[in-house]
């Protein structure tokens, strides 16, 4: 119990992005507890993140000071950087030479080889007005739409098939509208870990009587609360949802009315998912064809269904593919555009929504307007007064790749890891040490800043202020609770600093002149003034003039260019790299509930990482027996990319024949391991499966 405190800050968690609304207590300057406050997502709960999480903010390894590398210092992929001593390859610096050195990098290889020679990685942790100036001084400032963000590595593919299907990539409807559904699915997602606040609302829903059916290669204690568990083989998401598509339609529970009324694309479905009958795709997808049966009844009768899906689904290189079957399941049944009804793609990081929505990604202005668009593109010139890159950019992956073969030379990184998040990670470090200028802006010395050129301090998310969209599109306001170690700066200011010193002029009074240049350019934002968003602390978009928020959508029209949502059928297609018999396992990566994405926060949080300590693998108790091990023990594990350790943990989640290795660990880098094979329209990479073997140590 604390009872000692001088500040009391509202603000929102800097974790996931269920959104919870926080309120920070603080003395001397440092957090001495995180409370949940009443908003609409969490409704004063916080999970242990949230609550226990705080104090990497105050943690040693700050960076306080600019760094920049010593001329002797080599670049190298290969690096172990958990061994090296930072003055052997950094030098402090006054903040005056470490921004001119970084905007001569970059404004260099601008003038030399142009502006596609350079590319920007922001962040789903950073702030809406964050990510609008990052992607503009990309954007205008070098002349290139290379900007993209960790969306492309977690809801790319969900997005790219909702765009297309419903001509929106954010939720129709939020989390919390599990406890007006009948049905609810939760497919391809661990909400208990990923985002534990929105399984509190699933949990209640099961309670009051809702269906809840968990549909997961991995066990999940969700299931415990669930009518129906179904646990189907890794990368046959498409068998299983084609035979859902299959019942409904051959038993005629389809709605023929919404059908003729909002739909296009479902003869082409009927034909498609002909040859699907769960008879024959038990075998296929590993659950018994009455359970299909039964799955696709329950979700096509009940008055009001919801699906809620995660990386399950998305990190495949089918992964549009099998958001295309759900979006087919929800506008074929009708169960979208009402409350209680609707398609949720659970968003990762606080941020992502509202990164993705501000243009940090690579063939869309501000609110998905394309880049490609000659009248879009003439609207942004005006605005930003810069003649703008027709192309639409490179995404993640193929950024690194781009690297390799020489056509980019300088990056920006703010906030973003990729040496530790990125697939076939010796590549992607390999990337970032060719480069002939990086520049990375972070609070800490991440595996990305080991490579950088310049490493700018600075400031973590409880001493910034900004706007977060969480994934119900419910934007909430963070505030300062704390001030920036030593020379740390705003990484608002350092983003203008750079794009003055690289050739523009840009001038803000602060952040809240940010977001209001954002609202000029984004029709989402209309009728969410600062001034609302100070007193309502939470307003969903879109708003309507009344002030009127939608927290549902799709309730009239889709926004696509006829108003109707379109059904694109998919085909059942293997993983990338399946198992044989040097690589006879099935490696699927993942987060765990106390550690967050690449930990470089939440391994520097002392409570979240006493409980997850070191770097494990998990196999099936069976799994470990058949292969002569003991849990515990250090086993290593080998794909086509590369060998890491970890220690062994017995877990009977993980289904027989795969191993599951979360990526947040540096010792034990599940990246180094994985696919970056890339789905054709997201651009995701292949994270839940590749084939692997693993040995003892
Ligand atoms: Fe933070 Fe997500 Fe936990 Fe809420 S559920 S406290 S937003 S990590």
């Amino acid at each position: 119990v604390v009872t000692e405190f001088d500040k009391v800050t509202d603000s929102v968690c800097p974790f996931c992005g269920v959104g919870c609304q926080t309120t920070v207590y603080s003395k001397d300057n440092k957090i001495v507890l995180v409370d949940g406050r009443d908003g609409p997502a969490n409704e004063n709960r916080l999970c242990v993140k949230g609550r226990f999480g705080f104090d990497y903010a105050m943690s040693k390894d700050r960076l306080t000071k600019p760094l920049i590398r010593r001329d002797d210092a080599l670049k190298r992929g290969d690096i172990d950087m958990r061994f090296m001593q930072v003055s052997d390859v950094f030098r402090e610096a006054t903040w005056e030479e470490a921004m001119e050195r970084a905007a001569t990098g970059l404004t260099r290889i601008r003038d030399e080889d142009g502006g596609g020679a350079i590319a920007g990685f922001g962040s789903a942790k950073g702030s809406n007005e964050e990510a609008y100036l990052f992607q503009k001084l990309i954007r205008q400032g070098f002349g290139t739409n290379n900007v993209d963000h960790c969306t492309r590595l977690c809801h790319a593919s969900s997005v790219a098939a909702l765009l297309e299907g419903v001509g929106s990539g954010a939720v129709s409807a939020p989390f919390m509208d599990a406890l007006k559904s009948d049905c609810v699915i939760v497919i391809g997602a661990r909400p208990g870990q990923n985002h534990p606040v929105a399984a509190t609302y699933f949990k209640q829903a099961a309670k009051q009587g809702t269906k809840l059916i968990v549909m997961d290669p991995r066990g999940q204690e969700l299931m415990r609360h669930a009518s129906h568990g179904l646990r189907f083989k890794p990368g046959t998401d498409v068998a299983l949802l084609n035979a859902m598509l299959h019942v409904i339609i051959e038993e005629k529970l389809y709605d023929q009315q919404y059908i003729q009324a909002n739909v296009s694309g479902f003869e082409a479905l009927k034909e498609k998912v002909k040859d699907f009958a769960p008879e024959a795709m038990a075998e296929v997808c590993g659950i018994a064809a009455d359970v299909i049966r039964d799955v696709a009844r329950i979700y096509a009768t009940s008055e009001r269904s919801i699906i809620f899906w995660g990386m399950g689904i998305s990190q495949h290189t089918h992964g549009t593919d099998n958001s295309r079957c759900l979006i087919a399941l929800a506008l074929i049944t009708g169960h979208v555009g009402r409350p209680g009804t609707g398609l949720h793609p659970l968003r990762g990081q606080n941020n992502v929504q509202g990164a993705s929505d501000a243009g940090l990604i690579p063939m869309f202005f501000p609110d998905y307007r394309s880049v490609e668009n000659v009248d879009i593109r003439g609207e942004m010139e005006d605005f930003w007064g810069r003649t703008l890159d027709p192309k639409k950019g490179l995404t993640v992956v193929e950024i690194i790749d781009a690297i390799h073969e020489g056509s980019i030379k300088g990056m920006y990184v703010m906030g973003e890891n990729p040496a530790m998040s990125d697939p076939d990670q010796i590549h992607a470090r390999e990337a970032l040490a060719k480069l002939d200028h990086l520049v990375v802006q972070d609070i800490f010395l991440t595996e990305t800043a080991w490579h950088a050129d310049v490493v700018l301090p600075a400031s973590a998310h409880a001493e910034k202020l900004g706007t977060y969209s969480n994934t119900n599109r419910q934007v909430q306001i963070g505030r300062p609770a704390i001030d920036m170690p030593g020379e740390a700066r705003q990484d608002w200011e350092l983003i203008v600093e750079l794009a003055n010193r690289s050739g523009l002029d840009w001038s803000y009074d602060g952040v809240p002149a940010v977001y209001e240049e954002m609202r000029q350019v984004m029709a989402s934002l209309n009728y969410i003034s600062w001034d609302r968003l100070e007193a309502n602390e939470s307003v969903t978009y879109p708003s309507k003039p009344d002030g009127e928020e939608q927290w549902v959508v799709f309730d009239d029209r889709f926004p696509t260019a006829d108003g109707r949502g379109r059904i694109v059928p998919a085909d059942l297609r293997a993983p990338d790299e399946v198992p044989d018999e040097e690589f006879p396992m099935v490696l699927t990566t993942g987060r765990l509930l106390e550690h967050w994405h690449t930990g470089s926060m939440t391994r520097r949080a002392e409570v979240l990482d006493a409980i997850e300590p070191e770097g494990i693998a998990a196999m099936n108790p069976r799994e470990i027996a058949r292969h002569g091990l003991q849990a515990g023990e250090m086993i290593a594990v080998e794909t086509r990319r590369g060998t890491i350790e970890a220690v062994l943990r017995a877990d009977r989640e993980v289904a027989d024949g795969m191993v599951f290795i979360p990526f947040c660990f540096n010792e034990s880098p599940a990246n180094r391991l994985t696919n970056p094979m890339l789905d054709p329209y997201g651009k995701i990479p292949e994270f839940k499966f590749c084939a692997a073997k693993v040995s003892a140590a």
